[in-house]
């Protein structure tokens, strides 16, 4: 008789995982937590049978679930519906960043624990959306093809490329991430350097920001707050969003307000996919609104083959910096996530319960955290 059990939903590896042991995230290594969850008495079932809702393999075993462990490149969504056919469920971890796969206000009402391993990947991300504006304002893709593909044509692609170095670059959220991104940023000699967010970045954060850019730049006071994001993007030559998806950032990124971008700008996303409008973004690169836009997340996920972000071009055939979800489960970022899952676990196995307070997404009934949206 097991003392309960964890559902863990990762995506499958397959031959990689045999040729690659540090690939921890998939299902065949299973985050190498097995031996670790059944010498706590627990049962561990592990699948990537997600979808659909509600005739997949999830769907069965949560019925008596008490753990779900998920990530956020292969996200199972944990519906208000599944949540509410899972009556043993206590406790959902996310092997990474960003739980907004999970109906968080479901989870409230429920009182459910909701934990991840904050900041085990978010250097990872800050890398790979500093390459995304890399690549897209100096339209490597084009270039690149004709490399491979045996043609050379400088000036069809050097007519779409530029320099970062002195451009506007702002931040939609200057958390974790958003903050790593504008200290990546600095030795690329920004014009300046903007962010909204409802919570203000710490005086010595920004200090040491500025200190650097005078350093290395001769330049001061590089960073500004600004109060409306309206205000930021019309001033932005690259708007680069890392705010989770919460009901006042879903959808954000629409028609409306990329009307109010700068022409030609270029956008990056590796927050997630749905603050977004998926349509409206490409129709902005179509139409030269948006000279570009790049990043690795999408709704749903794994996207539909049809998505409009996998063929969107900008009229030079540019303009397209995307990639799967796998900004945040580089190598490096599932040896941290992983040993994150097991430390939350160990917290719950224990009953000491005495997580890391960043870990907690919500708990007894509340959110933990003030990321997911302004709240009374
Ligand atoms: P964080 O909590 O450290 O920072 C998030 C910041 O966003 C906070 O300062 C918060 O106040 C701000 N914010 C929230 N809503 C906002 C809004 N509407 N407008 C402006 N700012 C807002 O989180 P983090 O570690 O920096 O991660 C941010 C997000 O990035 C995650 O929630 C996740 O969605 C995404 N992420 C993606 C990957 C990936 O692999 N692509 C990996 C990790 C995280």
């Amino acid at each position: 008789m097991s003392s309960g059990k964890v559902l863990l939903v990762l995506y499958k590896g397959g031959e990689h995982a045999k040729e690659q042991e540090k690939l921890l995230g998939c299902l065949e290594n299973e985050l190498g937590i097995r031996k670790f969850i059944e010498s706590h008495g627990y049962e561990l079932v592990s699948t990537d049978d997600k979808d659909p809702e509600p005739n997949s393999k999830v769907d069965k075993e949560l019925e008596d679930a008490e753990i779900v462990i998920t990530t956020p490149f292969f996200p199972a969504y944990i519906t208000r519906d599944r949540i509410a056919k899972a009556p043993k469920l206590k406790l959902c971890v996310t092997a990474g960043v960003g739980s907004d796969h999970i109906d968080l206000t479901a989870a409230n009402e429920r009182s459910l624990t909701v934990a991840e391993v904050t900041g085990s990947n978010v250097v990872s991300v800050a890398e790979h959306a500093v390459m995304t504006m890399l690549i897209l304002v100096r339209n490597y893709d084009p270039a690149h093809e004709q490399a491979v593909g045996g043609s050379w044509d400088i000036a069809g692609a050097a007519k779409e490329e530029y320099d970062l170095e002195d451009k506007v670059i702002a931040t939609v959220g200057a958390g974790r991430i958003g903050y790593r991104i504008l200290e990546r940023l600095i030795p690329f000699n920004p014009k300046k350097l903007l962010y909204f967010d409802y919570q203000g970045l710490p005086q010595e954060a920004v200090d040491k920001l500025n200190a650097a850019s005078k350093l290395y730049n001769g330049k001061d006071n590089i960073v500004e707050r600004v109060e409306k994001i309206e205000d930021m993007v019309a001033q932005a030559d690259v708007v680069t969003i890392n705010c989770p998806l919460h009901e006042q950032s879903k959808g954000l990124f629409n028609k409306d307000l990329i009307s109010k971008m700068k022409d030609g700008a270029w956008l990056v996303n590796t927050a997630r996919g749905a603050i977004c409008v998926a349509e409206d973004v490409a129709a902005a690169v179509k139409s030269g609104k948006l000279r570009g836009y790049g990043g690795d997340v999408w709704y749903p996920q794994p996207a539909p083959k049809d998505h409009p972000w996998r063929t969107m071009a900008n009229k030079n055939g540019g303009g397209n910096a995307m990639t799967p979800h796998v900004s945040g489960t580089s190598l490096d970022a599932q040896s941290r996530y992983a040993n994150g899952v097991k430390a939350i676990l160990d917290s719950y196995f224990s009953k000491r319960f005495d997580y890391n307070p960043q870990d907690l997404i919500v708990i007894n009934g509340d959110y933990a955290t003030k990321a997911y949206g302004q709240r009374k």
